[in-house]
């Protein structure tokens, strides 16, 4: 094998001279009609004001297609928003909601599963004790503090994956409000605790986890201490 040296062309064969073939694109004219724009400027408008007078006829005649079933056909097609919303699919992952138990208290337990598993780094979690007396202290904790910046959020839904209580979840319906101020995407505790399911519910329909549920399939702290 030739050796290669330092500055070789790896285009030409080794030790040969030649230079590699080159291929010679000619300019494109400029003529003054390409050079205004102005062809093009008023091909564009004319796409632009045919699709306007066609929807402008069909809203006037009242022949505008619902914009979600008739959005794959040809018409009308934009919808005027906020009044009118396209439904999101079943599964959509919207806002973040904290779910709560019976007597309101957050389902979760503070155990950092999603702030873990989140990659955007965006939940805040402090765990805390419940009080003395209350039957959950010592057995679990609760989120004195539960922050996610909804903003650094790239809604992949991985926290909700995560959670071992079915505590968090993205099925508010609802996307991110365009605020007008970083703060202000910043979701706490209380607010999460707000939101609700497509269903109104602030709760979940999962109850296997609830503490003294019978279908809990973990052990309860009478059999731990055995
Ligand atoms: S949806 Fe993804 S990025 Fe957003 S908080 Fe959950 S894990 Fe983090
Ligand atoms: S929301 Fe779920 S995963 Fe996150 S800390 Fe609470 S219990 Fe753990």
């Amino acid at each position: 094998m030739a050796k290669r040296t330092f500055g070789t062309n790896p285009w030409t064969k080794p030790g040969s001279t030649s230079a590699p073939p080159t291929k010679v694109i000619a300019r494109p004219r400029r003529t003054a009609e390409v050079q205004a724009y102005l062809p093009e400027f008023f091909r564009g408008m004319a796409v632009t004001m045919k699709h306007f007078f066609k929807n402008t006829k069909e809203m006037v005649l009242g022949q505008k297609p619902d914009p979600v079933i008739e959005s794959l056909n040809d018409g009308v097609t934009t919808i005027s928003y906020p009044e009118e919303r396209r439904p999101y699919a079943e599964r959509f992952r919207g806002l973040h909601r904290l779910t709560l138990r019976d007597d309101a208290s957050p389902r979760c337990v503070a155990c950092l599963c999603c702030s873990t598993a989140c990659p955007a780094q965006c939940i805040h979690i402090e765990a805390g004790e419940y009080e003395e007396g209350d039957p959950r202290r010592g057995y679990e904790r609760y989120p004195k503090t539960f922050v996610i910046d909804e903003l650094r959020c790239v809604f992949c839904g991985f926290c909700v994956e995560a959670c071992p209580c079915d505590a968090i979840r993205m099925d508010t319906g609802m996307h991110a409000t365009p605020y007008d101020s970083r703060e202000q995407f910043i979701y706490r505790k209380d607010l999460l605790m707000e939101f609700t399911g497509r269903d109104g519910s602030r709760k979940t329909a999962n109850t296997r986890h609830e503490p003294g549920d019978p279908t809990h399939p973990g052990l309860t702290r009478e059999q731990g201490e055995h």
